[in-house]
């Protein structure tokens, strides 16, 4: 049975309880977070911290918990479940009011509650044994705040189930001029003729952790040479590689959208070299 954190207090899952009133069930009002934990070792943790915060700035929520503290959750849910590979998912809604009422409701304390659950061995750098990813493609109709990591999820739920009723992995979206934003549960990036590409930050894609450190390490790098400006849909059928990451994935190699291979519907040579690197440095973060 796994052991949670809800509200102060260790225990486990089945006596974990949170009213019905909690903002977070009835309005989805609060945001989350996914932490990779590798036997113990948090992955990008500080740039995790710093999201959710900002998260926490967007939507107005006053909640003043240090890294450190952060940390030690984070350290305490990773052993309290065996220190495997696992995911460690932080939720702070805006809490239980006495009524259901739109307007921010005034001293009810945030609900924080935390939980993991087990992630799969990372990828490695060798494409004998790489997944390659299918993935759909629909227009994004989700909010205009998906830079806000929020738990309202049910727009990117929506999307997901796209791709997944085609038996696919994801569905990439494309905003109303056709360009590219993100997938619904992942970053996206194609390749073209050796550069990396991938859309800028803005209110249309959330600014993802995993994206954040393979461009900081692409960069140091210098092998790899990275853009960042708008994709169109037409750019990513001609792609030479189609890319997608998350947290819990890392970096995917995508072999066919919509059912059309990508370049020679295999995982590339500069996804290859990419993970290579992204393995070697992924603990600095
Ligand atoms: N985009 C969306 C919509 C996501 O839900 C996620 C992860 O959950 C990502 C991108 C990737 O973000 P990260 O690399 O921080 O996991």
């Amino acid at each position: 049975m796994s052991i949670v954190f809800l509200n102060g207090s260790y225990m486990p899952m089945s006596e974990a309880k949170i009213s019905p009133l909690d903002r977070g069930f009835l309005f989805g009002d609060g945001i989350y977070e996914v932490i990779p934990s590798y036997q113990g070792n948090l992955l990008g943790f500080g740039p995790h911290i710093d999201r959710m915060n900002d998260g926490f700035k967007g939507i107005g929520l006053n909640v003043d918990w240090s890294h450190q503290q952060w940390k030690i959750l984070c350290e305490d849910l990773a052993s309290k479940n065996g220190n495997s590979n696992l995911g460690i998912y932080l939720q702070v809604s805006r809490g239980a009011d006495t009524k259901r009422y739109h307007a921010f409701p005034e001293n009810v304390e945030p609900t924080v509650f935390g939980f993991t659950f087990k992630i799969p061995e990372p990828p490695i750098a060798d494409k004998a044994i790489a997944k390659g990813y299918k993935v759909s493609t629909a227009e994004d109709l989700r909010w205009q705040r998906c830079h806000i990591k929020s738990t309202a999820l049910l727009g990117n739920v929506l999307h997901f189930q796209q791709g997944y009723e085609q038996g696919h992995d994801e569905t990439l979206l494309f905003n109303a001029n056709n360009e590219l934003t993100e997938a619904s549960s992942c970053n996206a990036f194609i390749v073209k003729d050796g550069t990396l590409i991938t859309p800028p930050l803005d209110n249309q894609l959330l600014p993802g952790i995993t994206r954040y450190m393979l461009l900081d390490i692409l960069r140091k790098d210098g092998t790899i040479p990275v853009e960042e400006r708008a994709i169109t849909k037409q750019e990513v059928l001609d792609a030479d590689e189609v890319w997608i990451s998350s947290s819990t994935k890392e970096v995917g190699a995508v072999i066919q959208v919509d059912g059309s291979p990508v370049g020679d519907g295999k995982v590339g040579n500069v996804w290859l070299a990419a993970q290579r690197l992204f393995s070697a440095h992924k603990f600095n973060y």
